[in-house]
């Protein structure tokens, strides 16, 4: 009991100094406001949040992998099959239910009626990313055709396709001065269009505009390697104990940091407070646009996933999101469900005791694709411009709005304002103008950080239900290794 007297000390002060900072960064951002800082200034005073979240990032990418191939190659294969069944189920009901919710609150609460606040100028020509290379950018990225650089860089398909806007206007310029003349140039003129449409309608690799990690294909990579090594008798044993001790390693590096995690949420909000643009003026759509966006969150973070908790488990969701608090906070701080990923570890094993093997198979495929928060705000986005547009919308479209809104939270990636990237899907899917996002860029930093606190929420409480339902599975394991120790 002198352990779990420390271990309960241990937490809530942690808990104590994690929520003082989010108030002291609040203080401190907005007293520091007064002064005219220049954007020098800011930077400094955001400097060590900055290293935070620097030192976060540094242990995603061997959090990920180690994480994953042992988890999973620990698991028989009927546990882990099972497993991926419910964490995949649960992904994809709970994700439905987040754009369900975002879409009834968008068109109750109408933020997008009325006149536009500002017109917002056509950027013209810029030729957008059609859905369906979205989609197949997404599964490219599953499999990176080279690991070392899917550490660094996404892969993503753009059109030059403003270079032919260009010439056609040039062409059709020059057929038009000679319009009525030699038949022989018009033609030479169509032929001309037409070769430039062809030699610029190419796909070429990018490296995203993040520069960030490829999870989504380390982590299909890492799941594979698991399984097949978890199925090698002897040679596989020797390498689960490499990745094993690794993942403690790892593990144990952010024991260290969570200390560090108070002072640099601190500085990371008062930062982000100095920097902001008023908020005060943010009236009218704008205004409720952000309403919107976060009452469904609400809605979803604290009723509707604590319901589903409760539903299946039969424990007090609210205990186990009480065990949640400094990766929720630190969610909120970085805003970025990746960088958070190793404070997630931390509290749901240390604090809520989930299973090893459960954290270490759901939890970095929850940060890669399961996104609730973001799916929300993607079809409320969609639909608030659509609004703003005064354009009514189909219940197919709607359809069609709930289906990308579900793929581009796939595909976003867990870093900072990746949702908006991704928002160009939706749109488009639906003929949307894909520069009216710049009518809701003022508020997204904002938003940004409450979707990726939902996020967090979603994947925890999301490991809390694989367990609960998968603990046949992970019982029968236990046992089998008790007979065979015995044996031996
Ligand atoms: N920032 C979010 C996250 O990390 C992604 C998004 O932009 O919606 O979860």
């Amino acid at each position: 009991t002198r352990q779990s007297v420390r271990n309960f000390l241990r937490r809530n002060t942690f808990v104590f100094f994690t929520v003082a900072a989010v108030a002291l960064g609040v203080t401190l951002g907005f007293a520091l406001r007064t002064r005219d800082m220049s954007l020098r200034e800011i930077k400094y005073v955001s400097f060590p949040g900055e290293l935070l979240m620097r030192m976060l990032q540094m242990l995603v990418l061997p959090l990920i992998v180690s994480s994953l191939v042992t988890g999973i190659s620990s698991l028989d294969s009927k546990a882990s099959g099972k497993m991926g069944v419910w964490a995949v189920i649960y992904y994809m009901v709970t994700t439905c239910i987040a754009v369900f919710i975002g879409i009834v609150m968008v068109v109750i609460i109408r933020p997008g009626k009325g006149n536009r606040d500002s017109p917002v100028p056509s950027s013209g020509n810029i030729e957008s990313v059609q859905t369906a290379d979205a989609f197949l950018d997404l599964i490219r990225n599953m499999f990176p055709p080279n690991l070392v650089e899917a550490c660094f860089k996404q892969y993503k398909t753009v059109y030059s396709r403003k270079i032919y806007k260009r010439n056609v206007t040039i062409a059709l310029n020059l057929t038009e001065a000679l319009n009525g003349t030699e038949p022989t140039i018009l033609a030479n003129v169509s032929r001309l269009m037409q070769t430039i449409q062809e030699t610029v309608e190419e796909t070429v690799p990018m490296p995203g505009s993040s520069g960030g990690v490829n999870a989504l294909g380390l982590v299909v990579f890492s799941m594979c390697f698991g399984l097949v090594m978890g199925n090698m008798k002897l040679k596989g044993q020797a390498l689960r104990e490499v990745f094993d001790g690794l993942n403690e390693a790892i593990m144990r590096l952010v024991a260290i940091i969570i200390w560090y995690a108070p002072v640099g949420i601190l500085f990371l909000i008062a930062g982000k407070i100095v920097e902001m643009k008023d908020l005060v003026q943010v009236g009218g759509q704008l205004g409720m646009y952000m309403v919107t966006v976060i009452v469904g969150l609400f809605i979803h973070g604290l009723i509707a996933l604590p319901f589903l908790y409760f539903a299946v488990t039969h424990k007090n969701p609210f205990t186990f999101i009480g065990g949640l608090l400094q990766a929720l906070i630190t969610a909120l701080g970085t805003s970025s469900s990746s960088a958070t990923l190793p404070i997630t570890f931390q509290c749901l094993e240390e604090n809520n005791g989930v299973d090893k093997r459960v954290t270490r198979f759901v939890l970095p495929v929850g940060a890669t694709i399961n996104m609730d928060g973001t799916a929300l705000y993607e079809a409320v986005a969609a639909i608030f411009i659509a609004q703003v547009n005064d354009m009514d919308l189909s219940f197919g479209q709607i359809l069609t709005i709930s289906i990308t809104a579900t793929a581009a939270s796939i595909g976003a990636a867990g870093i900072p304002q990746a949702g908006l990237v991704t928002m160009v899907i939706v749109l488009t899917s639906v003929g949307l103008p894909t520069e009216d996002i710049t009518l809701i860029i003022a508020v997204d930093w904002f938003l940004d950080r409450l979707r990726t606190t939902t996020n967090v929420l979603g994947d925890s409480l999301g490991a809390g239900i694989v367990e609960h339902l998968s603990r046949q599975e992970l019982q029968n394991q236990d046992a089998e290794i008790c007979n065979s120790v015995i044996e031996e």
